[in-house]
């Protein structure tokens, strides 16, 4: 039995790639100083891996950025705009032609834009989409890989192993740029170019290479399946001598299992954290020479594993094939894990004993094998870690589990259905047509983000701090009544995060002090930890918002984080389905709606942001997903009386195939961003009939560009045409919080210019 390892974060465990690529991009360091850091970080990683005890070890997975790009650039897959950076810039050419390919280009009087970036299948990371034209070529450019793998050679002898992005999921995960050709076509001219790669490889000295194929457990066309049977004959035809492992991940291979499986290569990888159902499909159909990686430790969260569930899994597997067609891995590339638990001091050491993170899991995978071979010892242990999580009081809270089981489908009906809302609603605030607001929160500046930092070393008091913040509300709120927006906002200034300070608040969660994970790029995540059963001992929001409130006699909206997106954004249990998860935050936020409600709170917005991101990636689970998603929302919006306003806001364009689970959150208003697509996406909602009010943004505030008052009314008339215009609000597409105050202020008295016209120039029934 072999162990091996898919990938190991890059970022440093004190985020040394952020802090040294962020000053490279400012001018701080040079390139050979930032090489330095990377060639340290790779050694380390190398060091640490070898310490582990794991046999195969993974090269090329680092990145200055993001593994997609490298594949671009090592396959020549540069978009034409970027040509100047290739012929004006001198030096260091490749680095910095990959950073403009990343970042855009504003120098040498060239203004070039960055490419587009995607997350990476259902994970939060963001990979920068290859761009393919009709007439692509594809040839080696960057040799990073060649180096990479030289350099590992030296530190692990033979335990290196090269991975890449395998060629039908580097084209499937990029998009074309013209029309009038499928990428997948270009799998017959990328091909040569992977066997070269390989070649060169196997000549270094490489005895296995990985490649990534996620979307081989994805739902494929004929056509995409043909091409994966395809890439992997063509290359077994051309090389020799070399062992590829094809590693797929996030999903079960289901319908792709007999294709998978029947890959001329001599390994496959599977994820059994997401799908350990898959093992016996994927034992009944594999044949004779081909080895199995069995992914069981999880790659994507914080908890120790299971040691008994694995070796399940394991010995089923032995049991099958023998122990040396077996490898034992973690589920995917560890990149989606903080780095060592052993920094987090602060942790209550019980529940810190239910962790691991990147390293742990490591030795995880290392222990299963000792395991497997007959160390008993080692089993004991996690079992004793595994029985304390189950019985923790810590975890479980009879009256939590109590509620949620109790939860019925009048919890998630509002009391009359929405016409009769919404005329209350008239009457209760009198809203001009197309009535203004925004989406939350104002700039955070520097100095907000001071006086958090300051309270946390003690430089200001509780007392200070609050009087602080609430000035800074005060302000706000004087200016938009100034303005002559509809309906406030209090500007979220006591808010860190959306996610963390809900979390912060309720019981169930922990907070890491490094638990970094990387989004992209340099920008990396600290996602709160759900441990326990989720209860919510005290108000939340009431104190700042009934604050907001008092200060104005213009409608005040009271401003929540919804359940899933509150889920979506943490490390969650494993322990219990999602689902249960967060309905236990749904109640806690339906608690906190009621409290607002009860404090004279009339209108409600539960952001759910991060709803579309939890689709599962397979069709079939859809559905599901959905059900459960749309009814907590609802269960957090439903306890309140007809006469409040419940808005919800979602910050992404998508809604074809979601529309009628949208509609069917029965929000009274939705704010969404529609800005980009110039009114495109309100199709949907037109097609669909959407009932409920809705504020399709009117200007993108991911820009400092600030519209003209012309632009957005020709939106809104727009928006007027595919929907009924008594139902429309107006509103920016999300939070100002990233934005400066200068365009802020431009960009808000424009819009709120642009509704004054539209309530001229547009006519709207039923308004009295
Ligand atoms: N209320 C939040 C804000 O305005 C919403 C942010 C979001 O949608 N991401 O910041
Ligand atoms: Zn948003």
């Amino acid at each position: 039995m072999q162990t091996h390892n898919l990938g190991y974060p890059r970022i440093g465990n004190q985020r040394q790639l952020k802090k040294a690529s962020e000053q490279y991009w400012s001018g701080k360091i040079d390139l050979d100083e930032l090489k330095l850091v990377a060639r340290t970080l790779k050694e380390d990683n190398w060091q640490t891996q070898l310490d582990t005890g794991i046999d195969l070890i993974p090269c090329n997975d680092f990145s200055f950025y993001d593994q997609m790009l490298d594949m671009s650039l090592m396959l020549g897959v540069i978009p034409e705009r970027y040509s100047p950076v290739l012929t004006q810039v001198k030096g260091n050419l490749e680095l910095d032609l990959y950073f403009a390919m990343a970042r855009g280009y504003q120098k040498d009087g060239l203004d070039i834009t960055a490419m587009e970036m995607t997350k990476w299948l259902d994970t939060n990371y963001h990979y920068i989409v290859p761009e393919f034209t009709a007439k692509q070529q594809f040839k080696i450019f960057s040799e990073k890989v060649f180096g990479e793998y030289n350099a590992a050679k030296q530190a692990l002898g033979e335990k290196a192993k090269p991975v890449l992005i395998g060629p039908v999921s580097y084209l499937l995960l990029g998009k074309e740029k013209e029309q009038g050709f499928e990428r997948i076509d270009h799998i017959k001219d990328l091909i040569p170019v992977y066997v070269e790669i390989i070649n060169r490889l196997k000549q270094q000295g490489a005895e296995w290479i990985q490649f990534d194929e996620p979307t081989l457990a994805l739902d494929l066309s004929k056509k995409e399946k043909e091409a994966f049977d395809y890439a992997y004959r063509a290359i077994a035809n051309r090389v020799s001598g070399v062992k590829l492992l094809v590693a797929t991940y996030f999903e079960a291979l289901l319908d792709n299992t007999a294709l998978a499986v029947n890959l001329p290569v001599s390994a496959l990888h599977i994820d059994l954290v997401r799908a350990p159902e898959q093992l016996d499909e994927v034992l009944a159909l594999i044949p004779a020479n081909l080895q199995l990686s069995l992914g069981v430790v999880d790659g994507r969260n914080v908890w120790k594993n299971d040691y008994e569930k694995s070796l399940g899994l394991i010995n089923k597997a032995v049991e099958k094939l023998g122990a040396d067609r077996v490898f034992i891995a973690p589920s995917c590339s560890l990149l989606h894990s903080p780095i060592d638990l052993e920094f987090e001091t602060a942790i209550d050491p019980e529940i810190k004993n239910w962790m691991a993170f990147a390293k742990q899991k490591l030795i995880e995978v290392s222990e299963l094998k000792q395991i497997a071979e007959g160390n008993h010892d080692l089993l004991r242990l996690n079992k004793e870690a595994a029985e304390s999580r189950r019985t923790s009081q810590k975890v479980h809270k009879q009256a939590v589990k109590d509620r949620v089981a109790a939860i019925t489908e009048a919890d998630a009906t509002r009391n009359s259905a929405f016409p009769v809302r919404q005329q209350l609603h008239h009457e209760r605030f009198n809203l001009p047509a197309f009535p203004t607001t925004t989406i939350g929160s104002f700039p955070q500046t520097d100095d907000i983000r001071q006086l958090r930092a300051r309270l946390k070393k003690g430089e200001l008091t509780i007392a200070q701090y609050e009087k602080a913040i609430e000035d800074a509300t005060v302000e706000v709120i004087r200016w938009q009544e100034e303005i002559g927006l509809d309906v406030l906002v209090h500007g979220e200034f006591e808010r860190n995060d959306m996610v963390e300070y809900f979390g912060e608040q309720l019981d169930g969660y922990l907070f890491t002090k490094n638990g970094w994970v990387q989004s992209y790029g340099s920008r990396c995540v600290k996602p709160p930890v759900i441990y326990g059963d989720i209860s919510r001992p005290a108000d939340m929001t009431v104190r700042w918002i009934t604050f907001a409130a008092q200060q104005t006699n213009k409608p005040m909206k009271g401003m929540l984080t919804g359940p899933v997106t509150i889920l979506q954004w943490s490390f969650v249990r494993d322990d219990q389905p999602r689902d249960v998860t967060t309905n236990q935050i749904a109640l806690a936020i339906r608690d906190e709606v009621a409290a607002l409600e009860k404090a004279g709170i009339g209108i409600i917005q539960i952001d759910e942001a991060a709803i579309r991101e939890g689709l599962p990636l397979r069709k079939a689970k859809q559905p599901h997903y959905l059900d459960w998603a749309v009814k907590a929302f609802r269960i957090t919006a439903s306890g309140v009386e007809d006469k409040t306003q419940i808005h919800t806001h979602m910050c992404y364009s998508e809604f074809n195939n979601i529309i009628e689970h949208i509609a069917a959150m029965d929000a009274d208003v939705i704010t969404i961003e529609t800005s980009r697509s110039q009114m495109e996406l309100l199709h949907a909602f037109a097609h669909f009939e959407y009932p409920n009010e809705i504020g399709p943004g009117v200007y993108d505030i991911h820009s400092p560009r600030v519209p003209a008052t012309d632009e957005m009314v020709s939106l809104l008339t727009k928006a007027a045409e595919l929907l009924p215009a008594q139902n429309l609000w107006v509103n920016p597409d999300c939070g100002l919080k990233t934005r400066k105050w200068p365009e802020t202020k431009a960009a808000l008295i424009n819009m709120v210019s642009a509704a004054r016209q539209a309530r001229e120039q547009i006519s709207v029934e039923g308004i009295v």
